[in-house]
């Protein structure tokens, strides 16, 4: 592709012509993106299309493209509140960090994996393109309000100044019983790190003045759901509106990997688009499937009778076809379109796989299990890129095979790495300590960090289950520092009845701040996502299992030495044999699945204060207020730490999908 016929593709081209010149792209080179271009337009290049609901790109810490002219305030980020057992201080203060507002075009960890592959994906050079969907107002904004909990406020950006995104003249069209769906087509480049590959990133937008009011909201909120007609149109508009998209755009597809059943829809747009529907057989091989939900109720299930109020007979009938579960089902199931025609499936960590083949038993043999990882160059900490560098001997070229962390065990019993291991380490402590100044946190106090995504399985206040208990031993064996953060879906009740129970229990523990200072903070994201995992001593993971599909934040954590506590579930599966921390409560065995809905809080909460207090004097006889005992276990743990990190990134995981899926 020329840059002509690049400029030319764009809407309203004279916006953004201080941004795009022939050399430059938001400051970013622009030869890469004309030769992706090219590439996926070229059939021998036998490239691949990546379907996403949605895209964690975090250029708030990553990859920052700049902005030569104003950006709107909208896309600047607001100030967060702190709940904390220190009311004095949320009262007066709240966190304001300068930043750009991530593209807030997810919603949790789905979204994270999926803004991850893509970077792993342009770091590799694969010619690979992504879809996915403007939400043009994002997730949702959190706020707590006292003894109200979790208040979700509408987000809005501007998607025509976020720099990096461009819009395009192209428009794509969904036939539906209430007339065509207008969609329009966005661009963002997504850089390798050394910024010679791109993976271009394609969103659809109803938000088009050629649609009626109603369609114009349907690429709104991501998981809008409160009518089911919502959550079908958004997964129309991915499936459908993304095959569409490949033709417009003239790409030259050979492989479709459709990342959760949401995109599954894009079966049925193939089988539309064929002039001879016998093709059909040969056309399923190119697609593949990974399947990220552990439970059966997670699944997308729709009724005919809701897709007959949508779809005429052309897309209705093939759809009855390719995904109902038994030969007299009154429902189309998302998943069975993905498991009954993709060539390949995968479940996202071993345990997961083990899981799924239970699940699925008919499908069992064709299931595989590619882990998940995060992309090492987002989620490493300046301190600790500094430290590989200076150790460079042992982590040769680290940056460019992330499997070279695994050699920090030549250096377990160097004393001068130990200690700028724990050094770095506390350097990192430091920086979030400013974030939140105000709550006095000590980097001599060991500090618990609980962030996640807040839904029942994870258990959010099992910490908490038995206050008195976690005061005793902050009492007897010495402080704790905690921080929580997490969203709740806004119309999930119990994750917001979790919220309120967390608050309780802050509230409960007003008195005791010089030995437990608790903080709870607002609009958990990538940005946080990356100060605190970064940055604690013990990254807390406490799933019912079987119920976590992987987790990642975890693996964000051991890239930076932080220590585990975790049950036995996902991705900690693979490294629990590896001293990373501390492994403790209920464990998943056989072929019964068990309750999402039992949650088994007294007993995990009694085995997590357990391995808490030994964590807790090890941690004291290891720190002992700023004097470090090198030979100290502890260090040894976070050495584990780093050796796993060299498997748990998504450029090792990409490279399984590149040769077990894509091949
Ligand atoms: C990494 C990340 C997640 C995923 O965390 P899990 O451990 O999988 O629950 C969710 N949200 C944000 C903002 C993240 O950065």
């Amino acid at each position: 592709m020329t840059y002509e016929e690049f400029t030319s593709s764009i809407e309203n081209f004279s916006n953004y012509t201080q941004d795009i010149k022939p050399q430059s792209y938001f400051d970013f080179p622009l030869a890469p993106i004309l030769e992706a271009e090219t590439r996926l337009r070229n059939h021998n290049a036998k490239s691949i299309a990546y379907f996403s609901m949605e895209y964690g790109l975090s250029p708030s810490v990553y990859n920052t493209f700049s902005l030569n002219r104003p950006m709107s305030v909208k896309n600047q980020f607001f100030k967060h509140e702190v709940f904390s057992n220190f009311w004095l201080s949320d009262y007066v203060f709240r966190i304001d960090i300068n930043k750009m507002l991530d593209i807030p075009i997810y919603s949790g960890g789905l979204g994270v994996l999926a803004g991850d592959t893509v970077k792993s994906i342009a770091d590799l050079g694969l010619p690979v393109v992504a879809f996915g969907i403007l939400w043009n107002k994002g997730y949702f904004k959190q706020n707590f309000w006292y003894k109200h909990g979790q208040v979700p406020e509408e987000l809005s950006w501007d998607p025509h100044s976020y720099p990096g995104l461009i819009p395009l003249k192209n428009r794509v069209r969904i036939n539906t019983k209430d007339g065509l769906l207008h969609l329009r087509l966005w661009k963002y480049y997504v850089y390798s790190y050394d910024k010679k590959n791109v993976c271009p990133l394609i969103l659809l937008d109803s938000n088009v003045v050629e649609n009626n009011e109603r369609f114009r909201q349907l690429t709104d909120q991501l998981y809008r759901s409160d009518q089911v007609s919502w959550r079908i149109m958004q997964r129309s508009i991915l499936g459908i509106g993304g095959m569409k998209a490949i033709s417009e755009l003239g790409f030259d597809i050979n492989t479709y990997h459709l990342n959760e059943g949401h995109a599954a829809f894009a079966l049925v747009e193939k089988y539309v688009q064929l002039k001879d529907k016998n093709q059909m057989e040969l056309e399923k091989k190119k697609f593949v499937y990974t399947c990220h939900t552990p439970v059966a109720a997670g699944h997308d299930r729709f009724g005919i009778h809701d897709l007959d109020q949508i779809f005429l007979p052309e897309y209705l009938d093939p759809m009855k076809d390719l995904g109902k579960e038994t030969k007299d089902s009154t429902d189309v199931n998302l998943t069975y379109i993905c498991l009954n025609n993709c060539r390949r499936t995968n479940a996202v960590a071993q345990k997961h796989g083990e899981i799924m083949r239970l699940q699925f038993p008919d499908f069992a043999k064709r299931i595989d299990a590619i882990t998940n990882g995060v992309h090492m160059h987002t989620w490493v900490s300046e301190s600790y890129a500094q430290l590989f560098d200076k150790y460079g001997q042992a982590f040769a070229d680290w940056r460019r095979q992330p499997k070279n962390l695994e050699n920090v065990t030549r250096l377990a019993n160097d004393q001068a790495f130990r200690k700028d291991l724990f050094d770095a380490h506390q350097g990192n402590k430091r920086n979030l300590f400013k974030v939140v100044k105000p709550w006095k946190l000590d980097e001599n106090v060991l500090t618990v960090c609980w962030a996640r995504r807040i839904t029942g399985y994870k258990r959010p206040s099992l910490l908490f289950h038995h206050v008195d208990q976690l005061l005793d031993l902050a009492y007897k064996v010495g402080p704790l520092q905690i921080i929580l953060a997490g969203k709740a879906h806004p119309n999930d009740n119990i994750g917001a009845a979790h919220i309120q129970d967390i608050l309780n229990h802050i509230d409960q523990l007003n008195n005791h701040y010089d030995v437990i200072k608790v903080l709870i903070l607002e609009n958990y994201d990538t940005y946080f996502g990356k100060l605190l995992s970064n940055s604690v001593d013990i990254w807390l993971n406490n799933p019912l299992p079987p119920f976590e599909a992987s987790g990642t934040s975890g693996m964000k954590a051991i890239l930076n030495g932080v220590v585990q506590v975790s049950t036995l579930d996902g991705w900690v599966v693979e490294a629990a044999n590896d001293d990373i921390g501390w492994i403790f409560g209920y464990e998943h065995h056989g072929p019964k699945i068990g309750s999402e809905q039992e949650l088994r809080l007294d007993e995990d909460s009694a085995a997590l204060y357990k391995v808490l207090k030994d964590a807790m004097t090890l941690y004291y006889q290891t720190n002992q207020q700023g004097v470090i005992d090198l030979k100290s276990s502890w260090i040894d743990k976070m050495i584990h730490c780093v050796r796993r990190a060299g498997f748990f990134n998504t450029q090792r995981m990409v490279e399984e999908y590149r040769d077990r899926m894509w091949k």
